[in-house]
């Protein structure tokens, strides 16, 4: 086949670059271009389930609709090193789709490379895999589907904060083993009522965590973060703003973290907060695994100084074998509720991403202007404020 593609320079057509797009509409100038997705393998679980939309077998749904309008649609779980398929093709692409669950990463160095890339979509919430910094300088656009998966994080932040409190897992791994001794579980199970817990960023998923909790009856819901709530917000859930991150983890029973990684949050759970924790606190994460330091977590869960963590999110993904949030116990064996990252990725939230990534396409071809809480990088730099103070 033979594909005539004429480019135009769109600057001297009196069109504002902020919303020209030579696709937008189905002229014959229209030029095909080309879209790569780097998702993951679903293997028999994608063949056999094929609402796992985010997975390479099932491709986000959008074959279909990409070839009918004449782009090629490259689509590979391939992502580290030189002679991956994510390598070998940034170079020419336009459009690139991640996702958080199998980060492709986009480096500053990457971003040298790729000359042609003008559109980055996250199918999913957190574009911190993308070098936001070097997209804000090359006038490379970074979208996510915001809030598409925000509820099935919040219900995961619940289960693990239960999970945790209540000593959930050496009890279900005690019935397995076909042993039964209740006082081995019992004396470190506790309840939520009466406990003061605590997110680190009230955003659309902090929040919803917040809500969550209040019939719990807590003794108190606290929260950290730069931009307070609206105080209709915070009056319903009866939520205290806390401005002082130290003074914020010493009064929490539970600490949840639900802010993006950005240079301000990379590490911030290190041995040095740590020791401003309450003694025997418990600590989820389901925002991003680089917002903890994985050996401080782990020597603070063998000590005692924290009674568990919990969460689905690894820094890198896949999770290296013998990572040490595998295995890591208490002194009782218990206190690990980690999963893979998969809290986001309920067949729900699949179904939602899938949808929002068709939408935020379709306006990038049609020229038309972007759901505005989907911007985290526009062409003229950053337009969330969610991702550092600037
Ligand atoms: P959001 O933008 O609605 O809210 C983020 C909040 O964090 C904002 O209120 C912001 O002000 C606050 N914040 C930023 N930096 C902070 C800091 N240094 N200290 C305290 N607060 C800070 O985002 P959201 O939809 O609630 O998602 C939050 C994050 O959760 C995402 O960026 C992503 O990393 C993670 N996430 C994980 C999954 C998963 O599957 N595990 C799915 C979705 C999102």
């Amino acid at each position: 086949m033979v594909r005539i593609c004429v480019y135009i320079n769109h600057e001297n057509l009196g069109v504002p670059t902020s919303s020209f797009n030579p696709l937008a509409s189905p002229s014959p100038l229209r030029p095909s271009m080309k879209v790569l997705a780097i998702l993951y393998k679903g293997g028999d679980a994608a063949m056999a389930e094929r609402r796992l939309l985010g997975t390479v077998e099932n491709q986000l749904g959008l074959r279909q609709y990409l070839e009918s309008l004449g782009h090629e649609y490259i689509v590979s779980d391939s992502k580290e090193g030189p002679n991956s398929d994510f390598q070998r093709h940034i170079i020419d692409a336009e459009v690139l789709i991640t996702t958080p669950f199998h980060p492709g990463y986009l480096t500053a160095d990457l971003f040298e490379n790729a000359k042609n890339l003008k559109l980055c979509v996250t199918a999913g919430v957190g574009s911190d895999h993308i070098d936001l910094n070097s997209a804000a300088k090359k006038g490379v656009q970074v979208l996510e589907v915001s809030g598409s998966n925000v509820v099935s994080v919040a219900e995961h932040v619940i289960m693990s904060i239960l999970l945790l409190v209540r000593n959930f897992v050496p009890a279900h791994e005690m019935i397995e083993r076909g042993d039964w001794q209740v006082s081995e579980i019992a004396r470190n199970a506790f309840d939520l009522e009466g406990k003061v817990v605590g997110t680190i960023g009230a955003g659309r998923i902090g929040y919803r965590v917040l809500q969550r909790l209040v019939p719990f009856d807590c003794k108190e819901l606290l929260y950290y973060d730069y931009t307070p709530l609206p105080e209709g917000a915070a009056k319903a859930v009866n939520a205290r703003r806390v401005e002082n991150l130290e003074e914020f983890v010493s009064q929490c029973d539970v600490i949840t973290i639900n802010c993006p990684l950005h240079e301000g949050t990379r590490g911030l759970i290190d041995a040095k907060l740590l020791k401003h924790f309450k003694k025997g606190a418990y600590l989820v994460n389901t925002a991003r695994g680089a917002i903890c330091d994985k050996d401080d977590v782990a020597a603070a869960i063998k000590s005692g100084h924290l009674n568990g963590y919990a969460g689905d999110v690894w820094d890198v993904q896949p999770a290296p074998k013998d990572h040490v949030w595998r295995t890591v116990k208490n002194s009782l064996g218990g206190g690990n509720g980690m999963v893979p990252h998969y809290s986001g990725t309920t067949i729900d939230a699949q179904a939602r991403y899938a949808r929002g990534v068709r939408s935020i396409l379709e306006n990038y071809f049609a020229g038309d202007p972007q759901e505005p809480q989907n911007i985290i990088v526009g062409i003229k730099g950053y337009e969330s404020k969610a991702y550092g103070q600037r």
